[in-house]
């Protein structure tokens, strides 16, 4: 290949991230291959070895190394609840309150007509599957408090209520328009106690 298109083919590369736009793109380009070899094999065998390692967990739809991961892994935890996050980054949002004992199922996005999310994108029925197995007795939807998480948690109630599984939702504590990453963690413990039927 031509001194251009390897540099070029890095730069495209780049420009695939979200937000990554030409510009930043040739600056990270440059700036690895100028200034820091050694990260840039970092980020080489990184990438390598999360894009060939990581997969799906096949009960929580996390992202993880098994099949299963280790939370639905763990037998301390209360099977009969499930609750329903965006993102892993939620997941540990919960999980960091410590008010919350039972399951996840991350949908791994929301639905967004407007970026062409549906249902299917977000494992719908890989999570109506789980929830009406007869072991969860409760769905606890924290999707976040924007637009887009409202839209998604009400489209999962009406299919979770059709099949006959108690839906609750978060409670308001957690201000409109917000991610559960960035809300502390007392607001989200609160909002989880006083959580309502959806
Ligand atoms: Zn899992």
């Amino acid at each position: 290949m031509s001194d251009t298109s390897v540099l070029e083919g890095l730069i495209q590369a780049l420009r695939r991230l979200p937000g990554v736009g030409v510009k930043s793109a040739s600056r990270m380009a440059y700036h690895l291959l100028q200034h820091d070899r050694e990260g840039a094999e970092l980020i080489s065998q990184a990438l390598h070895q999360a894009a060939s390692q990581v997969q799906h967990c096949e009960r929580c739809h996390t992202f993880t190394t098994q099949t299963v991961c280790d939370t639905c892994l763990d037998d301390g935890r209360d099977t009969t609840r499930l609750c329903v996050v965006e993102t892993p980054a939620d997941q540990s949002a919960v999980e960091r309150t410590a008010a919350y004992k039972g399951l996840y199922f991350v949908l791994m996005g929301r639905i967004s007509p407007l970026d062409g999310f549906g249902p299917k994108d977000i494992g719908l029925e890989k999570l109506m599957a789980r929830a009406s197995d007869g072991m969860v007795k409760e769905v606890i939807l924290a999707t976040n408090f924007t637009a887009e998480g409202e839209a998604t948690a009400h489209v999962l109630s009406e299919g979770l209520k059709k099949r006959g599984v108690q839906v609750t939702r978060l409670a308001r504590g957690v201000p409109v328009g917000s991610e559960l990453e960035y809300v502390d963690l007392g607001t989200i413990a609160h909002a989880l106690v006083d959580r309502r039927d959806a």
